[in-house]
């Protein structure tokens, strides 16, 4: 259920008033619910309670310290697509030895750091790739353990942004060619080959693919354990969608991971999985006030003072957010909530019923709790929005509005090098 209800009249997370988050944090901001993050994370570890498994947040979904901390609290893994978020997870008080390292282009200098936390293993998606680790555990007297990432060319079936299990992605190694990619891995010096990977696109809803990916995937662990490979552990990345819009269906955690469970039965592997968006998009809004109202010749505008900067995806993937007034009331209007920004694209709602609005309003962006406040970025030089975590009946600011002087840091005017 959605930590975001209206109690007489007014929009809250659990007990808090959004209107109360507003006044203290200002506008816009970034809301998260502490107990919707870690039901959900829960929902996970009960799924695959007694069987050996590991659940690893995708950091890069929302990567808030306080959001780590939750997790690895919790007892999460961690599942890290850089060095800079690697640094997160340590800095959250994560455990290094839960963390897997994913990504397309990873550089000697993250494979050295991760190392050197010892965590648990890469998830290497080419032979360079390979190579390049086993030169680097080498020269720090280390063993890496991997996991190669197969592409089986299953379709997602969601957006082609976030679809990256077809044979034309960037990601992984296509299915055909990967035992020799095994066998070359193997003979690698500083090398422990003994997972299988993948991860097929985000925000699936009907997770039919990702079971047809599992099904192919066990079919290579059969195979590459006959020749020989100690292969220990099958993962299957992230991926389960969330309800954006009224009337989705919710893909269920339990029934996603029964379903893995029962193909892997009997193979003896730790199971992995790399939830990222449906741990943290419905513990999360993006609270935002209302700055002008503006009726065009075609159309109505409601100015609000959250831009595309704040949140990109109704741009980037033609993304549905719901947006709820704070203040309940009956639907009188039908408009466009669009940004600040300079851009045609800076919009978050396209012809949307909504009361009677007036500066000075507050809304809520539903479902902002992933790739949200993590792609924000300060075009237009627009400092980014406050974060705020709510906990039992109280909240605070878990990361604080940035200032202008945030915009510069690090610029100057210029000075010779040479
Ligand atoms: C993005 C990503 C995830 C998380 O995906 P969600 O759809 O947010 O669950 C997991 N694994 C890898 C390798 C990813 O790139």
């Amino acid at each position: 259920m959605s930590p975001f209800t209206y109690r007489g009249g007014e929009l809250h997370c659990g007990p808090v008033s959004l209107r109360d988050i507003a006044a203290e944090a200002g506008t816009p901001v970034y809301v998260y619910s502490a107990s919707a993050i870690l039901e959900r994370f829960l929902a996970y570890e009960r799924a695959f309670a007694d069987a050996p498994h590991l659940v690893c947040y995708a950091v890069k979904a929302n990567g808030n310290l306080a959001v780590l901390k939750l997790l690895a609290d919790a007892g999460a893994g961690f599942d890290i697509v850089s060095g800079g978020e690697l640094f997160r997870v340590l800095k959250a008080g994560g455990d290094p030895s839960k963390v897997v390292f994913s990504g397309v282009g990873k550089t000697a200098d993250e494979m050295a750091l991760a190392l050197r936390h010892g965590i648990h293993s890469f998830n290497c998606e080419s032979l360079p790739e390979l190579e390049l680790l086993s030169q680097v555990a080498s020269s720090l007297g280390s063993r890496a353990r991997v996991a190669i990432r197969v592409n089986p060319d299953v379709d997602a079936a969601t957006h082609p942004y976030i679809s990256t299990g077809l044979r034309q992605h960037k990601f992984g190694i296509d299915i055909d060619q990967v035992e020799r990619t095994y066998h070359k891995a193997r003979l690698l010096p500083a090398l422990l080959v003994e997972g299988v990977s993948c991860h097929i696109g985000s925000q699936i809803l009907d997770t039919t693919p990702i079971e047809e990916a599992a099904a192919i995937l066990l079919t290579l662990v059969e195979k590459l354990r006959a020749q020989g490979f100690a292969i220990n552990a099958l993962d299957l990345g992230g991926g389960l969608g969330v309800p954006y819009q009224a009337g989705q269906q919710r893909p269920e955690i339990s029934a996603f991971a029964g379903a893995l469970r029962r193909l892997a039965s009997g193979a003896g592997l730790t199971l992995m999985v790399e939830p990222g968006r449906s741990i943290v998009a419905e513990a999360g809004v993006l609270l935002t006030r209302v700055l002008y109202r503006k009726s065009g010749a075609a159309k109505e505008f409601v100015i609000v003072d959250a831009g595309m900067n704040d949140l990109i995806r109704p741009a980037l993937y033609q993304a549905h957010h719901e947006i709820l007034p704070v203040a309940e009331a009956p639907a009188a209007i039908l408009a466009d909530i669009v940004g600040p920004v300079c851009e045609t694209g800076d919009f978050l709602a396209h012809a949307r019923s909504l009361p009677d609005l007036h500066p000075g309003d507050l809304l809520a962006v539903a479902t902002a709790g992933a790739y949200a406040f993590a792609q924000a970025s300060n075009y237009n030089s627009r400092p980014r929005p406050a974060e705020v975590l709510v906990e039992e009946n109280s909240f605070r600011i878990v990361r604080r509005r940035e200032t202008y002087d945030d915009l510069i840091r690090g610029e100057t005017v210029g000075c010779a090098v040479r």
